[in-house]
């Protein structure tokens, strides 16, 4: 199994997985049985989640995992989510590198 990650602001063990939308989502270490993520792990050994509808329920290889941001005790209400939920947006943060990378002239 691999190590865990940690939660930057509490602390507590994460995964980090990759949603449908491709986005990076932190779930707790451990499944939880009111989790409303399904958690499963690809052929490469990326963690993968997705939300599990009525048409497609969560399968039987599938954990269920709360998202870490609904059980991390570190956050601060000043705090913008995404220091600890994780969820980074790839384009969001292109954008951030390519204005300082212009910043200089
Ligand atoms: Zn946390």
């Amino acid at each position: 199994m691999p190590r865990p990650s940690y939660c930057g602001a509490c602390g507590a063990p994460i995964r980090w997985t990759v949603t449908e939308g491709r986005k990076r989502l932190a779930v707790d270490y451990e499944p939880h049985p009111e989790g409303n993520t399904a958690v499963s792990r690809d052929g490469r050994g990326t963690w993968l989640s997705r939300r599990p509808t009525e048409e497609l329920p969560a399968d039987p290889w599938e954990k269920l995992h709360k998202p870490h941001v609904a059980t991390c005790k570190g956050r601060q209400d000043d705090e913008p989510l995404t220091r600890c939920l994780g969820v980074i947006r790839l384009d969001e943060h292109r954008r951030n590198r390519d204005e300082r990378a212009g910043g200089d002239r």
